[in-house]
């Protein structure tokens, strides 16, 4: 089967692999559609950041590169190991992809996505969904109910980001909310804070057409940073304030910009991979009780984003291109040169 793998930075190649053996506890998928992360394209420029490399395999999977990239993926059961009883044939799902112990304090917890040795099916080592077939552990499935397209299957995982983020911010029906960041995790939140409820939603973007989908998507107010200050604009806006905030931008700039369009007790999100340190107004955070919260990945998060796209929500908009796995190539190296133009790309084989 063709599998698009990731053999170093700047080196993705569509390679003619055998098909995985089964473990008793694996199900074997078709994949339908794999979207293209913000994370696939930081390994593809700066990477292996989070792919092992031979002096440092995966713990969980004891692999390393090159691995079969791809992990926001969803697909059709067309194989189930010795042992698996759940599934069959013909199942259409979403896969969870990441990997956890399931042994350690925060697993125990339920917090499996502050494992200690978490990892990520289409980056760690295992399987990925930029292939034909993929091999993954059967506790990684999510049934679609036949309502939900197997497209929208392949949304599930970056929705899911979105909608742990508004966890952490323990967003309220009527609070007034700040996202810094008009790409695919920001809108991502968008369209998950419209559907759960809330107030006024504010979207702070540079590009134009990102401004424009935002808009499309049901953001109260855009804002160009490049032309307004954000904070001031937000604060005047809000009556003082948002009480939520997402830093969905991942530049050093946004986070000070995010803490000073908070309101008395807000909260910031930390959503978005941030390189360089932030300075943070440690006085006003003081004097106001605010609180800065870190959002990783999901966790238990699947079946409510499943739910809700069974009841109405519709991720389409996010999708701005889609292209064959033969494309894949082509495409990364496109995105790398401006990965701003699309939203989410979806490759299917
Ligand atoms: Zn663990």
């Amino acid at each position: 089967m063709r599998a698009l793998r990731f053999h170093g930075g700047g080196d993705v190649r569509l390679d003619e692999l055998p098909d995985a053996p089964l473990g008793p506890n694996e199900v074997r998928i078709a994949v339908a559609a794999c979207g293209i992360c913000g994370s696939d394209m930081h390994e593809f420029r700066h990477g292996p950041a989070a792919i092992p490399t031979s002096d440092r395999p995966h713990p969980l999977t004891g692999t390393s590169l090159p691995v079969v990239l791809g992990h926001e993926f969803a697909g059709t059961v067309v194989e189930v190991g010795a042992d698996v009883s759940e599934w069959h044939t013909g199942n259409r799902v979403a896969i969870e992809p990441l990997l956890r112990d399931h042994d350690c304090e925060q697993c125990r917890r339920g917090r499996y996505n502050l494992c200690r040795a978490i990892g990520f099916l289409g980056l760690s080592g295992n399987e990925g969904g930029f292939a034909e077939r993929a091999v993954v552990p059967a506790s990684a499935l999510h049934r679609l109910p036949d309502t939900v397209s197997l497209e929208h299957g392949a949304l599930v995982e970056p929705l899911a980001v979105g909608w742990h983020a508004i966890d952490q911010g323990q967003v309220e029906p009527s609070d007034d909310v700040l996202i810094i960041g008009g790409g695919p995790v920001g809108l991502a939140v968008l369209l998950c804070l419209k559907h759960r409820g809330a107030g006024r939603v504010i979207v702070s973007e540079p590009s134009p057409q990102r401004r424009s989908a935002a808009t499309a998507m049901g953001a109260g107010l855009v804002i160009d940073p490049n032309d307004s200050d954000v904070a001031r604009t937000v604060r005047r806006e809000t009556n003082g304030g948002v009480r939520v905030a997402f830093d969905c931008a991942g530049q050093a700039a946004a986070t000070p910009t995010a803490v000073s369009a908070l309101r008395p007790g807000g909260r910031l999100v930390l959503v978005a991979l941030q390189g360089a340190a932030v300075q943070l107004p440690a006085a006003r955070m003081l004097a106001l009780e605010l609180s800065v919260v870190g959002s990783m990945a999901y966790a238990n998060t699947y079946p409510q984003v499943i739910a809700a796209l069974a009841a109405g929500l519709s991720p389409t908009p996010l999708v701005t291109r889609r292209a064959p796995l033969a494309a894949a190539p082509v495409v990364f190296d496109e995105l790398a040169r401006d990965e701003r133009q699309e939203l989410k790309v979806l490759i299917s084989p």
